[in-house]
């Protein structure tokens, strides 16, 4: 499959790819020795990477950034260009991790708080009984564990990692160890999604998110999030005045 079409919002290229796409195209990154990267994108990253050159850079260099986000398919057709669907990292990492249940691709599940990536493992094995999981780990993104974090996902031999530590810093962390990966294939940045899998979070009702509104719905579950979901308002100000 061809490299997807990437269409540049505010800077931050968004890729123009659907959700079976996706899985396409991380078959044929399984098959190249190196990590390939993946963020999952929403107004939040873009705006955060506005102001942050560093975050900026691991999103430039990722191999595969998806519209995670209503907002940019409305900013790409602002635009006159087509993102065809969100591609959003919650269903994703389902979807992955059935594909990698078929293909025999081993998983590690790293970041959220103690005991939710073990918990997580477990509701997608009993979901998905021949998924291998490599192994899981809480840590933390500190400089301190990364070395320590390294081995243990070598040793493991996982070839995908989902790493769940909210962005950016899980998308930095993914970046900065690429280079020290050496079974890792498909490094995904997950944010929430553990919780999700676990049930400590809830995804908004389908009506909800087929009205483009998940948004709404985490600013009401989680209301301290205020403050950075203030980048929404920021995003469509910046993407209709341009
Ligand atoms: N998290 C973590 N370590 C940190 C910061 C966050 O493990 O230092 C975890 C947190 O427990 C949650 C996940 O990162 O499971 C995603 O956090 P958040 O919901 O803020 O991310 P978002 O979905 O907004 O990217």
């Amino acid at each position: 499959m061809l490299p997807p079409e990437a269409i540049p919002i505010l800077g931050i290229p968004v890729h123009a790819v659907t959700m079976d796409e996706t899985l396409t195209l991380i078959e044929g990154y399984m098959l190249e020795p190196r990590v390939h990267q993946i963020a999952t994108v929403n107004p939040e990253f873009v705006m955060a990477a506005q102001s942050d050159a560093a975050f900026r850079h691991t999103l430039l260099t990722a191999d595969l950034c998806l519209p995670d986000g209503v907002g940019l398919l409305y900013a790409a057709r602002r635009l006159g260009r087509t993102l065809p669907e969100r591609v959003p990292g919650s269903e994703l990492v389902y979807r992955l991790a059935e594909r990698a249940a078929e293909r025999n691709w081993p998983l590690f599940l790293l970041g959220a708080a103690p005991g939710v990536a073990e918990e997580a493992a477990q509701r997608l094995s009993e979901r998905y009984p021949d998924l291998r999981i490599a192994g899981t780990h809480a840590g933390s993104p500190a400089a301190e564990e990364n070395d320590d974090i390294v081995q243990r996902i070598n040793a493991s031999g996982a070839a995908q990692l989902f790493v769940a530590y909210g962005a950016p810093n899980q998308d930095k962390w993914i970046e900065r160890n690429r280079i020290n990966l050496t079974t890792v294939r498909v490094a995904l940045g997950v944010g929430g999604s553990l919780d999700f899998i676990t049930g400590r979070a809830v995804r908004a009702p389908q009506w909800a998110q087929d009205a483009g509104l998940e948004w709404l719905y985490r600013l009401y579950k989680e209301p301290w999030r205020w403050r950075r979901m203030l980048a929404l308002p920021r995003f469509g100000w910046r993407v209709l005045v341009r």
